[in-house]
């Protein structure tokens, strides 16, 4: 049985939890490299450089157009993400924080794939580093928090709070994973709205 987490104490990362940020890159890696071959089953480490045998200059280059503008809002979302998000949105505002640096086309993303919330319902934090989210959850009010980079996750237990891996090719190395880990967002909304009608 998993733990109820009431809606006003979990926010939300947005690149690998709500959008499919690695699909992009791997379109991209595909239409401006002919990288043809690669799969996210590749990509087993956050640190791409250790996991992609690619020049340097390519990955900053498939990262930096990943994270423009254009591409942010083609970006596609994780299955079931909006139909969660969107009923989670009737118990209070959505948060999301995001080490993202510039916030504009990511919240345009965000309104678009949630057109019935109130736009002063998706609050979403770019705070430029993955070591300043935590101080931003703790500005929340935040205890639960949905990430998929693993060292954020233990910087964040490290202080106290609860992370729960968004399970992704990129979190599952090492043995004994301390945290919770959930699939996909039917789990999720087990956690959070176990009440509601199942999604299908
Ligand atoms: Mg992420």
């Amino acid at each position: 049985m998993e733990p109820f987490i009431h809606p006003q104490e979990l926010a939300f990362d947005i690149d690998g939890v709500v959008a499919d940020t690695m699909a992009t890159f791997l379109r991209l890696a595909r239409e401006r490299y002919g990288l043809s071959h690669l799969s996210k089953e590749d990509l087993v480490s956050f640190d791409l450089q250790s996991c992609l045998k690619l020049d340097p200059e390519i990955i900053n280059d498939l990262i930096c157009t990943t994270l423009d503008d254009a591409n942010t809002l083609e970006l596609k979302p994780l299955d079931g993400a909006a139909h969660v998000l969107s009923h989670l949105a009737r118990r209070g505002p959505l948060r999301f924080v995001t080490a993202r640096i510039w916030p504009e086309s990511i919240v345009q993303w965000l309104q678009n794939l949630l057109p019935r919330v109130p736009q002063g319902f998706i609050e979403v934090s770019a705070t430029g580093s993955p070591d300043a989210k935590l101080a931003i959850l703790r500005q929340f009010g935040v205890r639960y928090f949905v990430e998929d980079r693993l060292e954020t996750c233990e910087l964040l237990a490290n202080e106290g709070l609860h992370p729960i891996v968004f399970d992704q090719p990129w979190n599952r190395k090492g043995n004994g994973c301390p945290f919770p880990r959930v699939k996909s967002w039917h789990e999720i909304q087990r956690w959070v709205l176990p009440l509601e009608d199942d999604m299908r």
